[in-house]
């Protein structure tokens, strides 16, 4: 495919830019136009970049492109004002994203793979394994596309979407920085946050990057035994090796670490589980806080949620024990379910 050959000018920093100019014969200040073409001013086509030459312009099309996402589908919620979109990469991949409204900003979910390969047994995303990674240059365009559509700023980014972040890492890092770029969306790093199923050398990789974003770690069990039957990542990295990557991550950073806990009516659920759950935690010294969930339904599985209660209790339990916890609030409740369920409705009814 042609296409795909060209280079996408959307995932270059300024000084590749500079480099992939350089090449073409083009002085180096070009890079820093397009660049606030591209993530400043955020336009989505060569054509529109009108303080370039019309030949430069026609140039650029013919030797680069760029990535990007196209809206398939939107719905808002008449709740709390979510709004969960569906886009279409180049390729015809479906991929999906969520504005989400807080008090303090607006934050958007973003996919960064098309379907995963992770395999987690309660994830409506994993269930066709991975279609491919996404570019930097598409994840922020899903960033972008959002902001012009809500017409309002976006403020946070949480990378929890479909796809395994750690899995797609250099692409990933890439976005991460390119987001934070005071030339463009100059979004704060501790309004980013990270979620991995637990890539234990990936996330050591991470620690040494220097970055202040927020780690989440979905752990969703307090031993092996369950754990290894929910998520198969586990069966390479036992808990305490996870525990101990957490441990290494929240020291070398200075960051508190987020394990997300969805919880599953007799998997997971018991009072036993949360006591052992907060002794591992305890035991580690690690700088860290527990964010509950009542799982999503998703239809192909089997998973029922716990009833509120279980949930009050089970949180009761953690902080009696000296552990954070807080619940996770559920947005946008009228507008189908979460967690790759909308694409995959999508993709039924076209497929
Ligand atoms: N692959 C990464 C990020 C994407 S999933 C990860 O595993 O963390 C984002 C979060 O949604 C993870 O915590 C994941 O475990 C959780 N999740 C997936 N399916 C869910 C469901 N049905 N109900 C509740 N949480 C779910």
């Amino acid at each position: 495919m042609v296409l795909m050959t060209k280079r996408d000018l959307k995932s270059m920093d300024t000084e590749e830019l500079e480099l992939f100019l350089g090449e073409m014969g083009e002085p180096k200040f070009r890079a820093k136009q397009i660049f606030d073409w591209l993530h400043q001013k955020q336009v989505d086509s060569f054509e529109e970049m009108t303080n370039l030459s019309k030949s430069l312009r026609e140039k650029l099309a013919e030797q680069a492109r760029l990535s990007g996402v196209e809206m398939v589908k939107k719905l808002v919620s008449q709740v709390d004002g979510t709004r969960k979109y569906l886009f279409a990469l180049e390729n015809g991949s479906i991929i999906e994203s969520v504005l989400m409204k807080y008090e303090y900003g607006n934050t958007v979910c973003i996919s960064t793979q098309a379907g995963c390969r992770m395999g987690c047994q309660f994830c409506a995303s994993t269930l066709d394994g991975v279609e491919r990674s996404l570019t930097a240059g598409e994840m922020l365009s899903q960033v972008y596309a959002i902001q012009k559509d809500c017409g309002e700023r976006i403020h946070g980014v949480v990378l929890m979407g479909s796809g395994e972040p750690l899995d797609n890492y250099e692409n990933v890092l890439k976005f991460l920085r390119l987001i934070n770029d005071e030339k463009g969306q100059n979004m704060g790093q501790r309004h980013i946050t990270l979620s991995t199923c637990g890539l234990v050398e990936k996330m050591m990789d991470l620690a040494e990057e220097e970055l202040q974003i927020t780690l989440a770690v979905s752990l969703h069990a307090s031993n092996d035994e369950i754990r290894n039957q929910i998520m198969p990542i586990s069966k390479a990295y036992p808990m305490e090796k996870l525990l101990d990557a957490c441990k290494y991550y929240a020291d070398r950073t200075k960051r508190r670490i987020t394990f997300e806990y969805a919880l599953m009516q007799g998997v997971n659920d018991s009072d036993a589980c949360a006591k052992e759950l907060a002794k591992r935690l305890r035991q580690k010294h690690i700088l860290c806080h527990v964010n509950l969930i009542p799982v999503n339904d998703v239809k192909e599985r089997d998973f029922v949620k716990s009833s509120e209660e279980r949930v009050k209790r089970f949180a009761a339990v953690l902080q009696e024990n000296g552990i954070e916890t807080t619940v996770r609030r559920r947005l946008g409740s009228d507008i189908d379910a979460a967690c790759g369920q909308l694409r995959r409705g999508y993709l039924k009814k076209e497929g």
